[in-house]
């Protein structure tokens, strides 16, 4: 028999049916067994009868999370025994075939409530158990929503989503790059993308104009207890629009998909304020203000954009400027004096999207004066030399028709936390790392066989790639 799912069960009262997933709870009452059979749809009451004694016998061995394939009748519930907490509460299976797909052990973790009660690194260690929980089977689910709506709404409006390589150069966009040495040109290096920035730019150059991707974005940051080395990022780039057309896709763009997927939350303020970083510093003493009216609210999302950042800003501990956003941002002056004489003082087409006191995203308009793009670099304390090596494609590309363009990269992983009412981001990601950057559950990062490191031209001194 074909098999239904548990959900598919409700309107098959007095049929027979095939239903198959895990033993969720056990409940023996002398001559019934009840389980809940969970799948992925949801759960099933399921009754065996000591009637029926062979399956009955068999029934009495189950144990919880052991996988099994149920045959028997659906069959209306008596009123008294009605569960409306869930769907198929109506309706029970009265099972008359068994099958043990496969056993299971005690669970290391329990898997009945919320899990936020537990410890974290044995959640981690057990992910693929911990994602069997209720919370984050929603989560994830909720998060292929919101990504296939991003998707949705941005190809509805004539965007094409490409892939840019994993495999990428290192450039200087202010993270720490992982970088990935190459096995047939020794002593070079691949730097894993720390977003597709170059390349999506060098997609307007190539007539695209309207270029999006789910992409990861990849960075070797100092440990942090909420921050991930990989995150997802809606990473946009757009030909011919202004900063302000920009503002306006996103801010459509969280609308539509609050209003759409999320039509308990309350948005504070549309439009969205634009605040300028100046203001924001002034009015909130921070680029990232939580413009909520009433913190506890869990439904309540207070959307800001923050503008005109300054285009440099001065590392103290390094004694040089570095760029606020990355150096591939338009200063709101062309003048190469200016920038040259007081780099403080210059603003950038630069935005932020905040929510809630995080900020969910950055963007900018792009720089396509290769004068002023020079200069750029040069206050970042590049030599001329080096700038033109290192960015050879840029400047090359630079000479043959580029479209003003300029874009921004919205993260999800942060978006999808609060929309959850999630602590953290690691909550609505299948697979993430600790704080300090481990995966517990696959065990890395690990040490790897010498061989591969001969290959690679590597040796490993002081501390020994022990495995
Ligand atoms: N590449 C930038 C980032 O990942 C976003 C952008 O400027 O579009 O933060």
């Amino acid at each position: 028999m074909k098999r239904s799912l548990t959900k598919e069960t409700i309107n098959k009262e007095e049929q027979d049916v095939s239903v198959s997933g895990w033993v969720d709870t056990i409940r023996s009452h002398g001559k019934l067994i009840f389980i809940d059979l969970r799948d992925y749809s949801g759960i099933l009451q399921v009754v065996f009868n000591a009637q029926k004694s062979e399956v009955y016998e068999l029934a009495k061995k189950l144990r919880p999370e052991w996988v099994v394939e149920i045959q028997g009748t659906i069959k209306k519930r008596p009123d008294n025994l009605v569960n409306n907490n869930i769907e198929t509460g109506k309706i029970e299976l009265a099972a008359n075939g068994l099958i043990v797909l496969s056993e299971s052990g005690a669970l290391p973790i329990s898997i009945e409530k919320d899990g936020y009660e537990m410890d974290e690194e044995k959640r981690l260690k057990y992910r693929y158990l911990d994602l069997r929980r209720k919370r984050l089977q929603r989560n994830l689910k909720e998060r292929h929503r919101v990504i296939k709506y991003m998707r949705d709404f941005l190809s509805e409006r004539g965007f094409t989503e490409i892939e840019t390589p994993i495999l990428a150069k290192s450039t200087p966009e202010g993270a720490r790059e992982f970088l990935v040495p190459s096995r047939f040109h020794k002593g070079k290096f691949f730097a894993l993308a720390q977003s597709p920035q170059q390349y999506k730019q060098l997609l307007m150059v190539a007539g695209f104009e309207k270029y999006f991707q789910v992409a990861r974005a990849l960075r070797d940051e100092d440990p942090r207890a909420d921050r991930q080395a990989e995150h997802t990022q809606l990473d946009i780039e757009l030909s011919f629009y202004s900063q302000e057309e920009i503002l306006e896709l996103v801010e459509n763009l969280y609308i539509d998909l609050v209003k759409n997927l999320f039509p308990e939350k309350k948005i504070k303020e549309i439009p969205f304020p634009r605040i300028t970083y100046q203001e924001a510093a002034e009015k909130y003493q921070s680029d990232k203000p939580d413009l909520r009216s009433d913190k506890k609210d869990e439904n309540e999302l207070a959307f800001a954009f923050i503008t005109d950042f300054p285009m440099f800003e001065w590392k103290e501990g390094d004694k040089r400027w570095g760029a606020m956003h990355h150096p591939f941002t338009k200063p709101q002056t062309d003048d190469v004096a200016e920038i040259k004489k007081d780099p403080s003082k210059i603003l950038a087409f630069q935005y932020d999207a905040v929510l809630n006191g995080f900020e969910i995203g950055g963007g900018s308009i792009r720089n396509i004066n290769a004068d002023v793009l020079k200069e750029v670099f040069k206050v970042l304390g590049n030599k001329e030399k080096d700038i033109m090596e290192q960015f050879s494609h840029y400047f090359d590309a630079f000479g043959f028709g580029v479209p003003p363009h300029g874009g921004i990269a919205l993260g999800i992983d942060r978006f999808l936390a609060i929309l959850m009412n999630e602590p953290n981001i690691r909550e609505v990601i299948a697979f993430p790392k600790t704080g300090d950057n481990k995966d517990l559950m696959i065990g890395i990062p690990s040490a790897v066989d010498k061989m591969q490191l001969k290959e690679l031209g590597i040796e490993i001194r002081g501390r020994k790639n022990k495995k």
